[in-house]
């Protein structure tokens, strides 16, 4: 730090620099345009971030991001549908492209291809067990990645829901081997639900 630097400025510029996409020379942009708009941007952004921070969590049921200010949608909502997808960043391009309106349950993350077929690793498989048999839902479609991890998952997946006796489909295989949802097209990504397929469990 320079003499001409301010501490509480460089403070902000290594927290937003910290953010996807940006590195400290356009979080010096951000933050020179912040400071210029102190009462249209600082001042709301603090309240909004101390909101955020307050009240926005995981729903324990769904892995959906909640306000604590009312329930979760999967609560509240009638569905027979559930689209299972690894992260919220996931769910988001699926709605965007707008072939999904239904339910969404978010795992957390992927099981790792080596691990045991025992340990769910963490992720919201248990609830999501739970969310099929309480609502009589229908289908569950299985959107993880087309990696090995995201097979494995998918299958433990359908295992775990074997006795359930739902409908369990997957997205079908025009998704790019290693494929992670988030960065298909939406072209690929209709296709791919449009032609899911009901998945083998042996
Ligand atoms: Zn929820």
């Amino acid at each position: 730090m320079t003499n001409n630097n301010v501490k509480e400025i460089e403070d902000l510029v290594k927290i937003i620099s910290k953010l996807p996409g940006l590195g400290p020379k356009s979080a010096r942009r951000i933050v020179l345009k912040l400071i210029n708009n102190r009462d249209e941007l600082v001042k709301p952004l603090t309240n909004t971030l101390a909101q955020v921070y307050k009240n926005v969590t995981k729903c324990k049921n769904c892995g959906n991001l909640k306000s604590n200010n009312s329930n979760c949608n999967c609560f509240t909502k009638k569905y027979d549908q559930i689209c299972v997808v690894e992260n919220i960043a996931d769910m988001w391009v699926i709605e965007s492209a707008g072939i999904y309106k239904g339910q969404y349950h978010i795992l957390g993350g992927t099981l790792p291809s080596f691990e045991s077929k025992n340990s769910n690793n963490g992720l919201l498989i248990e609830s999501l067990i739970n969310r099929v048999k309480t609502n009589s839902v229908k289908e569950v479609i299985l959107a993880t990645s087309a990696s090995i991890e995201g097979e494995t998952t998918s299958h433990y997946i359908s295992d775990s829901l074997k006795d359930t006796k739902v409908k369990i489909t997957r997205l079908a295989k025009g998704v790019p081997v290693g494929g992670e949802i988030e960065f298909l097209d939406d072209g690929t990504l209709f296709s791919a639900f449009k032609n899911r397929a009901p998945i083998k469990v042996d």
